[in-house]
This record gives C-alpha cells, sequence and structure tokens, in this order.
C-alpha cells in the first residue's frame, strides 16, 4: 500500500483525535506530507475516525490529483495543501472544531498570550484568518495569509488548524492551542486575562528551543521545540 505508514498514523491519530475531544463527529480531518514524493496522505472526508481504514485514507498530490486511494478525500484538502507548498517545514496539519479554540473562532477573536505555551506556535499572539465557505480555496488562502509565520491559525466561525514537522507535534500543538483557549475563555468568564508581553514571549520561545530532553540525530524535533 502507498505511504502505509503515513495511512496508519493518520488512521491512529484520528482516532486520538477523537477519543481526547478535539473532534467531534466527523469534524476536522489530518494530514502528513512526504516531500520526497511530493504527495499527501490525507483522511477521507465525512467517515467516522474509529471507522477509517488505513486504505480509506486518500493519497494526493499538492495539485489536488488522487494519486491511490477509492474514498472522497477530506472536503480541506486545498487548505492542507497550502501549508506544503507554502511551509517548506511542514510534514503535517492537522484541523479540529475543538470547543474553545473555536469559541474564539466564532468570536473572530485571536488567541492572546494568556499562558507560555502559546508560544508553541512560533507568535504571541494566533490570528483569526478571515472567513470563508469550509472546503473552498478561499478558505486556505485566508488561512495561510493569516498564518503567516506561526504554526497555528483561527478559522473564522469554524475551528483551528495546526501545523509542525511531524503528525505528534502538530496533533500536541493543537492540543496546547486548545488549553490556551479554555484558559482564555475562563479568564475572561471571571475577569481580565493577563497577556504576556512579546519580549517575554520572545524568550519563552527561544528557550523552549531547549525544553526537554536533547534531540537525538534521527529524530523529527529538528525545531528543538518540545511544545
Ligand atoms: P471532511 O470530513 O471533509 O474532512 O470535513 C470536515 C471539516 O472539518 C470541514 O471543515
Ligand atoms: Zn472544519
Amino acid at each position: 500500500m502507498l505511504m502505509e505508514k503515513e495511512r496508519l498514523e493518520v488512521v491512529e491519530y484520528g482516532k486520538l483525535m477523537s477519543s481526547s475531544g478535539l473532534s467531534k463527529g466527523t469534524s476536522g480531518n489530518i494530514s502528513i506530507y512526504n516531500p520526497k514524493t511530493g504527495y499527501m496522505a490525507i483522511s477521507p472526508s465525512g467517515i467516522g475516525y474509529f471507522e477509517t481504514q488505513p486504505e480509506d485514507v486518500v493519497i494526493m498530490d499538492l495539485d489536488g490529483n488522487i494519486i491511490d486511494g477509492t474514498k472522497k478525500p477530506s472536503s480541506e484538502h486545498d487548505l492542507h495543501s497550502i501549508f506544503y507548498k507554502e511551509k517548506p517545514d511542514a510534514r503535517a496539519v492537522v484541523h479540529t472544531h475543538s470547543t474553545y479554540c473555536t469559541t474564539f473562532a466564532c468570536l473572530n477573536q485571536p488567541l492572546k498570550a494568556v499562558h507560555y505555551v502559546i508560544g508553541g506556535a512560533g507568535v504571541a499572539t494566533v490570528p483569526c484568518a478571515e472567513y470563508a465557505t469550509f472546503g473552498s480555496p478561499e478558505l486556505a488562502h485566508n488561512v495561510i495569509t493569516a498564518c503567516s509565520k506561526g504554526k497555528a491559525v483561527l478559522l473564522a466561525n469554524h475551528g483551528l488548524v495546526t501545523c509542525g514537522p511531524s503528525l505528534k507535534k502538530a496533533f500536541g500543538l493543537a492540543v496546547n492551542m486548545e488549553f490556551v483557549a479554555e484558559m482564555q475563555w475562563r479568564g475572561m468568564a471571571v475577569g481580565k486575562p493577563v497577556v504576556l508581553e512579546d519580549k517575554e514571549m520572545d524568550h519563552v520561545m527561544e528557550c523552549f528551543k531547549s525544553y526537554g530532553q536533547p534531540a537525538k540525530k534521527s529524530e523529527e524535533n529538528k525545531d528543538g521545540n518540545s511544545y
């Protein structure tokens, strides 16, 4: 099976996304990119994450052509491929409708540095991209434009997208962005959350580079950031 390892990983993380509560029903989607072939393995459209089989995962090139698979690919394949086209280090993309991130997306408000882990996104503020219909090339364009140099972005009235050097990292970032969004929401429910200054966030992002265990040469976290 073409890209078997990537297909298995998409299935595994789909289940994780569902069981961890980041995705309800068939919302959200996941992909992994292989720069050597120029193909991505992307979750199929509208199939429950616990029903999805490795062969249901669709292999596509970045021009929207199906290379392998019998199922219809995620309606957000343009959104995924634009990250791989525009961000040379991106190897995985995760899209969720997780509750707290989507709350701020519905308010068309960014996530702010109310908690230092936002620095995992490589920016002090996670912006909210302008609204466009789900699955449209216009949405892909709006999202990558808003994302700029960061690794996470909210989609107005829709949800969250993250990218990373591996699916593990992109997924972990989605988990952390949901945590920041929950803290922002909880803080706003009882008062005015204190937002860390840009200077401190620059320092945090520098500290992230040596956070955790030193990376072995063969390991994936070449951005050195365990968040
Ligand atoms: P798919 O099931 O087509 O991936 O769509 C889910 C979604 O979240 C659309 O934005
Ligand atoms: Zn969606």
